[in-house]
């Protein structure tokens, strides 16, 4: 691989800004002006992408989240598996709550739950007798886990159970989800900005909801967030942002003194990673029908707006890089936070999955910055 001839430009445009600042009537004048700074800033301090990228476009956006800036930040997707085209996505407004999308890209519920940073779900639960899809984000308002439940017909989220209290030093910011496949339990993984991980055991309550029973905590050298369990391996994958992607075992028996590094954020040094900082989104491609090695874990190298593939078994070999263009009536992507991705066909326009990616930067068709949303890909237009 070739490295560095591709320098990016995000063209940023005074009438983009104008642009946006009108459509933020109503918005403290102060964050319009920071916003559109700190945009200029963001897009020409990004790193060049390797020569072997591939570029696919998305075909669906979703509306835009209902307040500027950086507001937009991780979805996880319900696969609804006897009607694929009925799926949703849950995905986080950082400033405000939580969302849910169709796959038109159209709001179905809002929550105004606080400062949700994180988002993950796992469906067939069950919680009190009842099959049930449990959500859980960071809510930095209220500095708890929230636990949630997900109304497949209705798309509305409500509480399932009391919110746990990480006792985090700082907000509670990443968040996973791991559903054993060695003891059935289900555990939620969280971290805070000081490095801070812990982990919790999801058990029944006894009223019909859910409650948080803490199994482990430690901590990283840096600040982590993006987060995913691989519940067939029992693998926790975790971002530490300006450092490395690592690996732990996901059983709250085991040490956490030597995880494996899947990659580091060194791209362009000699010898190198394939991540530019920060690493952000992480998801997993688990291919149905497959094997427990198959596979891929896919990561956002926020630093070069792109998105790098690795085996999902290990030595975690490097499979490629891709980014998100423009080109057609959706924009690209760039600055990514959270990414999620489903293996299954998700209706035909996602015959080979879905892959939903935060675009920090979302254009309108006359090239005006307007509020950050989050795009759709089709698995299917790449090839690794
Ligand atoms: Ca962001
Ligand atoms: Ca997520
Ligand atoms: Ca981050
Ligand atoms: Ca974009
Ligand atoms: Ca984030
Ligand atoms: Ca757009």
């Amino acid at each position: 691989m070739h490295f560095g001839s591709r320098r990016i430009t995000t063209a940023v445009s005074a009438a983009g800004i104008l642009a946006c600042s009108s459509l933020l009537a109503g918005c403290d004048p102060v964050t319009v002006i920071r916003c559109s700074v700190t945009a200029l800033l963001e897009s020409a301090e990004a790193d060049s992408q390797p020569d072997d990228t591939q570029t696919v476009t998305a075909t669906v956006e979703t509306e835009p989240v209902d307040d500027p800036c950086d507001a937009a930040d991780d979805p996880a997707i319900w696969l609804n598996e006897e009607d694929p085209e009925a799926s949703l996505i849950v995905a986080t407004n950082k400033v405000r709550g939580l969302l849910v999308y169709d796959l038109e890209g159209q709001i179905v519920s809002r929550l105004d739950s606080g400062r949700v940073n994180n988002v993950d779900l796992r469906s067939g639960i069950r919680v009190g007798g009842a099959e049930t899809i449990v959500v859980a984000g960071t809510n930095r308002t209220t500095m708890t886990l929230d636990i949630l439940a997900l109304d497949p017909a209705s798309g509305e989220l409500s509480p399932l159970g009391d919110p746990i209290d990480p006792e985090f030093a700082d907000e509670p910011y990443g968040l996973c989800l791991y559903h054993s496949a060695a003891s059935g339990d289900l555990y939620v993984f969280a971290n805070a900005q000081d490095g801070a991980v812990g982990q919790w055991r999801l058990d029944g309550d006894g009223r019909g909801g859910l409650t948080g029973v803490q199994v482990r905590e430690w901590t990283l050298a840096s600040q982590p967030e993006g987060c995913v369990a691989d519940d067939a391996n029992g693998w926790l994958f975790i971002g530490e942002e300006e450092a490395a992607i690592w690996r732990f075992d996901a059983e709250p028996t085991a040490s956490t003194d030597r995880p494996t590094v899947v990659d580091r954020t060194t791209l362009g040094e000699p010898g190198g990673g394939r991540l530019a900082a920060d690493v952000e989104g992480l998801a997993l491609y688990v291919p149905p029908g497959g094997g427990a090695r198959d596979g891929f874990l896919v990561a956002s190298s926020q630093g070069n707006h792109t998105y790098v593939v690795y085996d999902r078994a290990p030595p975690h070999a490097y499979r490629g890089t891709f980014r998100v263009g423009g080109g057609g009536a959706v924009d690209g992507t760039e600055e990514t936070d959270g990414i999620d991705l489903v293996a299954a066909p998700v209706g035909p326009d996602y015959p080979a999955g879905l892959l939903v990616v935060q675009d920090g930067f979302n254009y309108d068709s006359e090239g005006s910055r307007i509020n950050q949303n989050f795009k759709f890909v089709s698995w299917a237009d790449l090839s690794f």
